[in-house]
């Protein structure tokens, strides 16, 4: 018997193993399943990217950099922050292996046991994991009463949040909604950060990919410059998931603190990883501008045949995901049980999606329209011939 600690007694494998699992299986037994379960862009890494990658391995850029990030990508980082209207100097940044390590590391840099962190669910899953892994207490403020959007919620999250809390996070655009929060919002979160002193994490993963809206940078707000921890990453914007590499920026105390726990784990993230990431940042307009029409185009087919087949959904302005409501459905008869409408898509209609449970919003499921508009069409109408709506 192993002596465990309790930290990985207090969260479970994500919920989306047991779809993909399911999903896998079929596939191994030759069945043709439509995937929209993955929050993974299907574009390859631009072109000059890749080049650069290779090129930073062929220069030799094989070896430990410093543990922050090397200097000419947290330079090109501090200025596209800049273009966002944020002021963070490169000394304020640390580049990690992916956005998921530099949420961790602000998880773990902030909260300690019974710290109070307050979600907007739904909420992507591993908000939830990497607070109670530090040993926070959550708080949540449920959106899905107002079609996901923030605004109309600003009263429920005026009575959460308190002098107790100690981390408030906001994505926009969300993962798994899709909804781009409007200024008014992020005005209501800035007046309450200020009030009671909480500090926020701005997880900005999504913001290059917004249709027609743009998505406000929380720390560009009055106030806020000095309580914003910025986070994105190069997975979805320049679709680079496997290079993995991400940042946060922060107030220096902040970084001062975390470049602790960054030198001690991971070091540094890959060097030439870190070289291809300087060319994502500065020679990548016309791709990006590519994938988010692609995503646009697809994302208005989708709501439209949704709303043939009788399927109201909340329209997002960003990111690639769509909520679909499927209680009241015949799978989801039980409105908690979005499980059983998801194993029921993927059984009868082939269609893996993910429970809305796993974002603390029963009553959904999530599906990415990361997928050829053919195969997004293909499974509406899977799910409208299996009688999923
Ligand atoms: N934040 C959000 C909201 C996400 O959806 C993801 C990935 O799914 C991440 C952060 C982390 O992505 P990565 O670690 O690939 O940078």
């Amino acid at each position: 018997e192993f002596d465990f600690a309790a930290r990985v007694g207090r969260v479970e494998p994500s919920a989306t193993i047991a779809i993909s699992n399911l999903a896998g299986e079929l596939e191994a037994d030759g069945v043709d399943v439509v995937d929209l379960s993955v929050g993974e862009p299907d574009f390859p890494t631009p072109e000059n990217v890749v080049e650069a990658g290779k090129a930073a391995m062929d220069a030799g850029h094989t070896g430990y950099t410093s543990s922050n990030g090397i200097p000419a990508l947290r330079e090109a980082i501090s200025e596209k922050l800049a273009a966002d209207g944020l002021d963070y100097g490169t000394d304020e940044i640390i580049v990690t292996p992916g956005g998921k390590q530099a949420l961790y590391e602000v998880f773990q840099t902030l909260i300690d046991d019974g710290d109070e962190v307050v979600l907007l669910d739904p909420a992507w899953v591993s908000y939830e994991a990497m607070a109670k892994l530090a040993g926070g207490s959550l708080s949540r403020v449920d959106l899905a009463p107002h079609d996901f959007q923030l605004e109309p919620a600003l009263d429920d999250l005026a009575e959460t949040v308190s002098d107790d809390t100690e981390l408030l996070v906001v994505n926009s655009p969300s993962n798994p909604t899709g909804a781009v929060f409007s200024d008014a919002a992020l005005e209501g979160v800035r007046d309450l950060a200020v009030e009671h002193d909480v500090t926020v994490i701005s997880d900005e993963i999504y913001k290059e990919i917004t249709y027609g809206v743009e998505a406000t940078s929380l720390g560009s707000l009055d106030g806020m410059g000095d309580r914003t921890v910025t986070l994105n990453g190069f997975s979805k914007a320049y679709s680079m998931t496997g290079w993995r590499l991400g940042y946060f920026a922060a107030p220096k105390p902040i970084v001062e603190q975390a470049s602790k726990l960054h030198s001690h784990s991971v070091t540094c993230a890959v060097n030439f990883v870190q070289h291809a990431g300087v060319e994502a940042l500065t020679n990548t307009d016309d791709a990006v501008t590519e994938m988010r029409d692609a995503f646009d185009e697809r994302r208005e087919m989708l709501v439209d045949r949704l709303d043939e087949a009788g399927v109201d959904v909340a329209v997002p302005d960003g990111a690639f995901y769509m909520m679909l409501p499927v209680d009241g459905s015949r799978a989801g008869s039980d409105p908690d049980d979005d499980h059983a409408w998801c194993e029921a898509a993927i059984e009868e209609a082939h269609v893996a999606t993910v429970p809305g449970s796993a974002f603390n919003a029963p009553g959904h499921a999530r599906i990415s329209y990361a997928a050829s508009e053919e195969r997004l069409r293909e499974a509406v109408e899977r799910l409208v011939d299996a009688d999923l709506f």
